[in-house]
């Protein structure tokens, strides 16, 4: 059986990827859990793949178990923090909580499992998301979406087998998230250059070395899987996502907060992201392609004070993104002496920039083609997005993190509105 060497010094301490891994689990729990008593947490459709068959392994080997906790299959459980709370009533104070589940699952009993104080496994069932080894879990709390803190799990057991069965769009899902590790790497670099955020060379070695060659093939899930857990590692590394996510995860946060939705459906996150990374890969191609000269004749007038004011309250006018949003906005923009400093630093910077992010970035056709090829979507109306909205998202998403990106680079520099026509 595969056990994958992770990293010292993160809070997952086992994890098994392979062909037939589940069959691993009672070692795995025997080994790591000392034995305690087991409960599952699982849905519907998860029991089915994968949660029942860990129970009967657990069976087999002697493994005393509480009943599970079984959601519904319909409607999808959500990660509502209120629905973590009442998981973590249920699991009993010498339990192993089980995940056996993707993304919401997982993030559901990371966040119980931490109100208990108590170590959990996750068997996952779907090579969906980036979230399975990361700390924190992606939660909705009093409607506000959070990264609300929590150890991720203590071992995480992946079978190719179970994850092959998964519906085809999660597993597009899961890979236009692994797509992400380009433009968001991108982002890093833009940082990284003008003095704002350097490069942590272990942690970017950790997702970016072996990144094109786990994309290489959108059906190899092993390789995927693995992209996907490293950048779980990396942020618990870093202590931040940083590592993992630039500006096309914060578009995509924006669009999760006006709830998108296609035909009455949620919008799956790799999905909002696989469109935010080909609209951020064409701004970054901007930067690439427009000489420095010829930028430097593009640029705007920078905003007054009340002028920005003015410009962020009429972008976040549909209020649904926190009240913190504003504030933090405003106090991210630099204005007068601040602001010529920045974009002199941007603009002595620029063909530095233009030569590290050509090395970096996936030309957006090909992540295109990528994207069409692993049947995730590349249009933004097939998420649901009218050309209005998909802009709109793209400047908001400038606003919502401290987090400095290329919409910062743009935006600072007076060409956010030259580089957002590219997209037109
Ligand atoms: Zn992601």
């Amino acid at each position: 059986m595969r056990y994958i060497t992770l990293p010292e010094d993160i809070e997952t301490k086992i994890f098994v990827l392979d062909s037939g891994a589940i069959t691993e689990t009672p070692a795995v729990l025997k080994k790591a859990f000392n034995n305690c008593k087991v409960i599952i947490i699982a849905d519907g459709n998860t029991w089915q793949a994968a949660g029942e068959r860990v129970s009967e392994l657990c069976k087999e080997s002697g493994i005393e178990q509480y009943p599970p906790i079984l959601l519904p299959a319909e409607p999808k459980p959500h990660p509502d923090y209120a629905l973590s709370q009442s998981i973590a009533e249920k699991l009993p104070a010498d339990c192993v909580p089980v995940a056996v589940g993707s993304g919401v699952i997982n993030d559901l009993v990371k966040c119980a499992s931490a109100i208990k104080n108590l170590r959990y496994l996750c068997v996952a069932t779907a090579c969906s998301v980036d979230g399975y080894t990361a700390s924190g879990g992606a939660m909705s709390v009093d409607n506000q979406k959070k990264t609300v803190p929590c150890p991720a799990p203590y071992a995480l057991i992946a079978d190719t087998e179970v994850l092959q069965t998964a519906p085809a769009e999660m597993m597009a899902s899961g890979y236009a998230d692994l797509m992400s590790k380009v433009t968001g790497g991108a982002d890093w670099i833009i940082a990284d250059e003008l003095g704002i955020e350097p490069i942590a060379p272990a942690i970017w070695s950790l997702v970016q070395d072996d990144l094109r060659d786990n994309l290489s093939d959108h059906t190899n899930l092993e390789k995927i899987f693995l992209g996907l857990a490293a950048t779980g590692y990396s942020m618990q590394m870093y202590h931040d996502s940083r590592p993992a996510s630039g500006a096309e995860h914060l578009c995509s946060h924006v669009w999760e907060m006006e709830h998108l939705q296609l035909n009455g459906e949620e919008i799956s996150h790799g999905f909002k992201v696989g469109i935010g990374l080909l609209a951020i890969a064409r701004l970054q191609e901007f930067v690439i392609n427009t000489p420095l000269e010829k930028a430097k004749l593009m640029v705007q007038i920078p905003p007054t004070v009340d002028e920005r004011k003015a410009e962020i309250d009429e972008l976040l006018i549909k209020g649904c993104y926190g009240s913190a949003i504003a504030p933090l906005a405003m106090e991210k923009t630099p204005f007068n002496e601040d602001m010529t400093q920045r974009r002199e630093k941007i603009f002595a910077s620029w063909q530095n920039l233009q030569q590290r992010l050509s090395q970096q970035l996936i030309p957006s056709e090909q992540l295109e083609k990528m994207l069409l090829t692993a049947h995730a979507p590349t249009e933004f109306e097939q998420i649901g997005l009218t050309f209005e909205q998909y802009i709109h998202g793209i400047k908001t998403a400038q606003l919502i993190r401290k987090r400095y990106t290329i919409l910062d680079m743009l935006y600072e520099a007076g060409l956010l509105d030259a580089a957002l026509a590219v997209l037109r």
